[in-house]
């Protein structure tokens, strides 16, 4: 794209020296100070406030060994992480991710990524992110829940339900939220609602499960409609098969949309009669098992080894749903080629720059990943609120004010980018209107 504001130029330049080695950190930010150039133009009062210069150094940094003991009785030491990036509308909140890849660079760019995204949600939510390079996969219930407890032993001290609200993320789902809320109230002494994703038992809000994928399909839903188009009668490629790939499925089938793919870290079933969705809830949810198992008893179906291949498939609206930098400028140019029209990101920025410039230039709907999956968080939100008050609502009435949210969203990206002469660039309203009310509370709040 291009700065041509010197200002952010040198400001961008000191975070790539002062975050070496962070590609996605630095990748995440250089997308946000490029579609800000002209927010900065228009308001010198932010730049006077030293407002990006504090968003992009997190507040608190936080980094810890995690030692538990396997079934062999070996003693294994993992790295824990939590980032309390930025506390300006709200206690720190995001989730909490357990996979190999996990490091520093990674943790900080979701954190980075949550301050813009719960913004976005218009509730009184700071931005934040954790986890561990804990690989949960082959592991026994034991194991986890031992990894989970050494994990919360360090992290309780530092979280709190006023303060920093962890939820979950890859790798960190109702099981693992269920060990590490034991593992707090345990040490705490309080049965407060420090985590969002809890089971309905103890505290945790229906439609959470559902939030993420619902959330990306009703955001799909109002960019779609905007441009004329509907998932009515579309086909549709979705990535990944964990948590926001399962309801994303289940609900673009709802709204009329034929999904014929899913995917995991090995690689991807096609179903051209349409993914069944009951059958890959057992298979992941209850067995664990991979996707390539489907094929076990849909026999029509495909199952090809490897990941990348999945962008091959012809389809409408692409909605990757598994990790980041998952598409990249080939696989990109592959959907703009099979007349895809839409990119829908239910994951944590899974397109590289490179194949975004690819969807603007060929004018595919790109909904990003800040505003398209922010759903999850929301409804985490809603979580704390009924946590707060004691109460809980019912499935309809979470799922009636998570579509709200998410038409508000795309209210404010569409409103953002048409306001900053950049109609129909919801990447770039999702950042400008994320980053507005976060710059506000900054200024309001003093140098701190
Ligand atoms: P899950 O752990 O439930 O599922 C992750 C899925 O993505 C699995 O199918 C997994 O395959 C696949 N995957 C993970 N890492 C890779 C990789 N490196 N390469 C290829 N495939 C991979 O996670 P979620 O569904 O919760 O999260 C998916 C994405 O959505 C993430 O980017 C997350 O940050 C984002 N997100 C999640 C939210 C939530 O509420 N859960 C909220 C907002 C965003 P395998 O099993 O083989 O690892």
């Amino acid at each position: 794209m291009g700065l041509k504001n010197s200002y952010l130029i040198n400001l961008l330049e000191t975070v790539k020296k002062r975050n070496r080695g962070e590609s996605e950190f630095i990748q995440a930010v250089t997308e946000v100070i490029e579609t800000l150039e002209p927010v900065i133009e228009r308001r010198p009062d932010f730049v006077k406030a030293g407002v990006l210069e504090r968003l992009v150094e997190p507040e608190r940094q936080i980094i810890f060994r995690v030692p538990w003991v396997d079934d062999n009785g070996n003693v294994q030491v993992n790295r824990g992480f939590r980032v309390q990036y930025n506390s300006a509308i709200g206690p720190y909140k995001g989730g909490l991710r357990l996979h190999p890849s996990v490091y520093l660079g990674i943790i900080k760019f979701l954190g980075f990524e949550q301050v813009f995204k719960n913004s976005l949600t218009t509730l009184p939510m700071g931005g934040g992110k954790g986890g561990s390079d804990f690989d949960p996969k082959g592991k026994s219930d034991g194991e986890i829940m031992r990894f989970c407890q050494s994990f919360m032993t360090e992290l309780y001290r530092h979280i709190g339900p006023d303060c920093d609200v962890p939820a979950g993320d890859i790798g960190t789902g109702a099981r693992e939220i269920g060990y590490m809320f034991g593992q707090y109230k345990r040490l705490a002494n309080e049965f407060t609602g420090v985590l969002t994703g809890k089971g309905i038992a103890f505290g945790g809000s229906l439609a959470r499960t559902e939030a993420t994928g619902y959330g990306l399909c009703y955001f799909t839903r109002e960019m779609l409609k905007a441009n004329g188009k509907s998932f009515e009668g579309s086909t549709v490629v979705i990535s990944g098969s964990g948590n926001v790939a399962i309801y994303a499925a289940q609900k673009a089938t709802e709204m009329g949309a034929k999904v014929v793919s899913l995917s995991d870290s090995n690689g991807y079933i096609y179903d051209s009669n349409g993914i069944d969705i009951e059958l890959v809830k057992q298979l992941k949810e209850v067995e664990r098992k991979r996707i390539k198992e489907y094929v076990i008893t849909h026999p029509d179906a495909v199952y090809t080894e490897g990941c990348s291949g999945i962008w091959t498939i012809p389809c409408d609206i692409a909605l990757p749903c598994a990790t980041q930098n998952e598409i990249d400028r080939a696989s990109a140019e592959i959907l703009v080629k099979n007349g895809c029209f839409a990119v829908s990101e239910g994951a944590n920025m899974p397109s590289t720059p490179e194949a975004i410039e690819v969807y603007l230039k060929n004018g595919i709907l790109y909904g990003p990943a800040k505003a398209a999956n922010a759903g999850g968080v929301a409804v985490s939100g809603l979580e704390m609120s009924q946590n707060s008050a004691r109460l809980s609502w019912t499935f309809q009435e979470v799922d009636n004010r998570l579509n709200d949210i998410m038409v508000g969203i795309f209210k404010s990206c569409d409103a953002a980018a048409k306001e900053y002469g950049m109609e129909g660039n919801y990447m770039a309203g999702a950042n400008i209107a994320g980053f507005l009310r976060v710059a506000e509370a900054m200024k309001a709040q003093g140098c701190v």
